[in-house]
């Protein structure tokens, strides 16, 4: 894995450490109305969708902005003016949802489990049953607030079984944690172009059932946010409503061969493990404590108790570690002081080895004496 010595490694859930291929793929300009551009957007979708195994079911939608200007996309072109979402919650991503909604004037249930836990089916299957105007489930896969990993399977099934529709914000998931649309039925998955697809941010990626968008013409509340005109419009003319993110599509396309190269999502989903694996028990060996069991851990970012020491300050261990050459991440729960580390990128154990190397050091500077955390 190579390594640009003057920028520190991003040990955050995104924007996250790219290769110099998809860095260099942002080198030529692209004119927008260009055959070659026209191209490489329909390429780039095909691909996409692939990762799902979706082409026959899905189409591919992609809108400029950051991962939640697609999400508000989504939710208001297939959420009806008159539908109602139910929306999981166990962290700052599904609450995200619940604002969107409220802002759109959307009707809204939440279900909410600790942001340590996942959610129960039979609470969400009770939900489902004794509230018909629901038209659909919206649930986070891996809520990036912890790093847990949602039961998406089992929420997919639960939802399909009650007929009702399934958004899925795969942020932080898509192309590192595999999931396909065959097995998990969804209406719209939700994804960006800069976290574990390994690009660069600033697009936003919709896969969504094809018989699903093709009822919404009129539903969205928005011109740019307008996922089924984003769509009809790119059927049609294989162009963009709008000015596209040229060179964000081109180090997408550059990020899409690495995946490949690397043997697709499995291959990448294995190197993530281990890159966790290696972070979690290091940090554990220096006395560190999880926020999540191990059971529930997703391999994207992981959440650690702030030390007890009183000499622990989160600046200064960011100053110590971005001063070895990293960045890490602050945390975000409501109930415990933490901080974050991603394991997500271009990045190998090698680099988690070095980071390991880095906390130790910082750990020595600020003079700690322990790692635990304060007694609950
Ligand atoms: C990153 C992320 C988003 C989108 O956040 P942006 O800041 O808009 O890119 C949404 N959901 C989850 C779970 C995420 O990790």
């Amino acid at each position: 894995m190579d390594r640009d010595h003057d920028a520190p490694i991003l040990l955050t859930p995104g924007p996250l450490t790219t290769s110099a291929e998809v860095r260099g793929a942002m080198r030529r300009d692209w004119g927008s109305r260009d055959a070659d551009f026209i191209a490489l957007t329909a390429r780039v979708r095909e691909r996409l969708l692939s990762l799902v195994d979706g082409e026959r079911t899905h189409v591919c939608v992609p809108v400029q902005g950051s991962g939640t200007f697609a999400i508000e996309a989504t939710i208001g072109t297939l959420v009806p003016r008159n539908g109602k979402a139910l929306v999981l919650v166990n962290g700052a991503y599904g609450r995200r949802m619940v604002l969107i909604l409220e802002r759109m004037g959307r009707a809204v249930a939440t279900l909410e489990a600790p942001e340590d836990g996942c959610h129960p089916i039979a609470a969400l299957d009770a939900m489902l049953a004794g509230d018909e105007a629901i038209s659909h489930v919206l649930a986070v896969h891996c809520e990036t607030t912890s790093g847990i990993l949602n039961r998406i399977d089992e929420i997919a099934a639960a939802a399909a079984a009650r007929g009702r529709g399934l958004v899925i914000d795969a942020m932080s998931s898509f192309g590192g944690i595999p999931i396909d649309a065959r097995d998990t039925p969804f209406d719209a998955l939700v994804a960006a172009s800069g976290k574990c697809l390994e690009g660069v941010p600033g697009l936003g990626i919709a896969l969504v059932r094809r018989d699903a968008l093709a009822a919404c013409a009129g539903n969205a509340h928005s011109l740019s946010l307008d996922l089924y005109d984003q769509w009809e419009s790119m059927e049609r003319s294989g162009q963009w409503r709008f000015t596209p993110p040229t060179h964000v599509l081109a180090a997408l396309s550059a990020a899409l061969d690495a995946l490949e190269a690397e043997g697709g999502v499995e291959k990448r989903h294995a190197r993530y493990q281990r890159n966790c694996r290696a972070l979690i028990e290091g940090m554990r060996e220096m006395g560190f404590e999880t926020v999540l069991a191990n059971e529930v851990q997703a391999p994207i970012v992981v959440t650690f108790h702030a030390p007890a020491d009183p000499r622990f300050r989160f600046d200064s261990f960011y100053a110590a570690m971005r001063s070895r050459g990293f960045a890490i991440y602050p945390g975000k729960l409501t109930e415990a002081e933490s901080f974050r580390i991603g394991c997500i990128g271009n990045l190998d154990e090698a680099v988690i080895r070095a980071a390991l190397a880095a906390v130790r050091e910082a750990i020595a500077e600020m003079g700690l004496e322990s790692c635990g955390r304060r007694a609950a």
